[in-house]
């Protein structure tokens, strides 16, 4: 399978090039040429598979580079060991008679970055020795808490790779902050930044497109390259999830073999929804992707005026994960409806200029036909972690409780009472001032960080 940009160019990329660049050339971002058929049966299939061996599977149809060998290999290493607290890898809950929560956090940083990161250092290096590239790669992540944990765990000590991160220095919970700080490793760099987690992005995103300084590395051996998800080798792990959390329900019972459902995905860079958008376009049966943002409410308003504008202020919320004004990964999904790169370099050079782009009828249209977009403000936040532990005794963290809250607004708008799974994007532990003050076990604690 060959990759090409979203911003155009008749040029055509390999897997492994992609995954070493991170970002193409003209600044768009590397996308596959076409998406292949996978026929119910197969996606069944995956369910008496290990998580590690579906994983290699459905990698395999997008790393064509890579032997199955190696991605066997790769899995393994990333899925396999003891480096997840639960078997199953992403437990599939019950919590209500239409509503299950795929729990993505049982990694090693407790938070879904995991099912990514785990895997993508391993992609990484396989990827070096395939360019016969003689370089060493820094690893640049902007990050609002979670992936730049989840990066410096993947790549601590990994040979040939540095790893640099950059997080909003009063923008990260406590325990966030210091997982970031205490990382162990010989290539791990960490920095507080002043200013959001957009500025950090935006940051990164200009070092990349600084062609002299990448000139200046080259001569010392170096190269620049992403570990955000708008590197592709971020995104296809997650494609595996949703086939699997799919099977699983048929599997369980919920549902029946080829039966559409509903996924409600906490989203903020818009990586995790996408890779279930993808999913979908290659044969997943689902009817819809409720988009449920936190206060930063700047997709829910794009899907539902068609116009996407970051001129607003930015809240810190207790959902930090999902603090982002520019969710990058939206340029992908623009390309795969538009199918027309001119347009969208267009839209995100108005972006870029002017802070705002609108999309035509026809485009947003599209977008409604499988995204609902709902966004959850604090208090519910807050209230639904307290009433949903009161009702089912399921304790959930607050990025999950956004995404259920806005199924639960999609329930309400559109009658529709589809089965849904919500995505579990972080262990409750991970944000325990805010879980147990909203479920009323508050210890009054309110000390940012009581090691300090
Ligand atoms: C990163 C993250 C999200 C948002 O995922 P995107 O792929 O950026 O949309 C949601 N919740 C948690 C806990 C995260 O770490």
């Amino acid at each position: 399978m060959l990759f090409i940009s979203t911003r155009g160019g008749a040029d055509l990329y390999s897997s492994a090039h992609v995954i070493t660049k991170g970002l193409a050339k003209d600044g768009g971002l590397f996308v596959p040429q076409k998406f292949p058929r996978v026929h119910i049966d197969d996606i069944m299939a995956l369910h008496s598979l290990g998580y590690a061996t579906s994983a290699a599977q459905v990698l395999s149809i997008f790393l064509t580079d890579y032997t199955k060998e190696e991605l066997n290999a790769a899995a393994n290493a990333a899925y396999g060991g003891n480096k997840f607290d639960d078997n199953r890898i992403i437990p599939l809950v019950e919590v209500t008679e239409n509503t299950d929560i795929l729990e993505l956090w049982h990694g090693p940083t407790s938070a879904f970055k995991d099912m990514a990161l785990q895997i993508l250092p391993h992609l990484l290096t396989k990827a070096l020795e395939k360019t016969g590239e003689k370089i060493k790669v820094v690893i640049l992540v902007a990050t609002s808490g979670d992936t730049g944990k989840a990066a410096l765990e993947g790549f601590a000590d990994v040979p040939d790779t540095e790893i640099i991160v950059f997080y909003p220095q009063d923008g990260v919970s406590a325990i966030q902050k210091r997982q970031m700080q205490t990382q162990v490793g010989k290539n791990v760099h960490v920095f507080g930044i002043e200013g959001n987690f957009d500025d950090a992005q935006t940051g990164v995103k200009n070092i990349f497109n600084d062609l002299e300084l990448a000139n200046k590395l080259k001569d010392h051996g170096y190269a620049f390259s992403s570990a955000n998800s708008i590197n592709w080798g971020r995104l296809v792990p997650q494609i595996v999830y949703y086939f699997k959390a799919y099977a699983s329900a048929v599997a369980n019972g919920r549902i029946k073999a080829g039966e559409e459902i509903n996924f409600s995905v906490p989203t903020g860079n818009f990586g995790d929804i996408l890779a279930g958008y993808y999913a979908k376009v290659m044969g997943l049966p689902v009817k819809k992707f409720i988009c449920a943002s936190n206060s930063n409410n700047v997709l829910s308003d794009f899907i539902s005026t068609g116009t996407y504008d970051k001129k607003r202020d930015f809240h810190k919320t207790v959902s930090p994960s999902m603090d982002i004004l520019v969710s990058s990964n939206l340029e992908r999904l623009l390309y795969s409806i538009t199918q027309n790169s001119e347009q969208v370099a267009e839209w995100m050079k108005e972006l870029n200029e002017t802070g705002a782009y609108t999309v035509d009828e026809d485009t947003i249209d599209k977008i409604r036909e499988t995204f609902f977009g709902a966004w959850v403000d604090e208090i519910e936040t807050e209230e639904t972690i307290g009433r949903v532990y009161n009702d089912f005794k399921y304790l959930m963290d607050p990025h999950t409780s956004v995404a259920w809250r806005a199924c639960e607004k999609y329930r309400l708008l559109t009658s529709d009472n589809t089965y849904c799974i919500v995505l579990s994007t972080a262990s409750p532990y991970k944000f325990n001032t805010v879980v147990l003050d909203s479920i009323g076990q508050g210890i009054g604690i309110d000390a940012e960080d009581p090691f300090m």
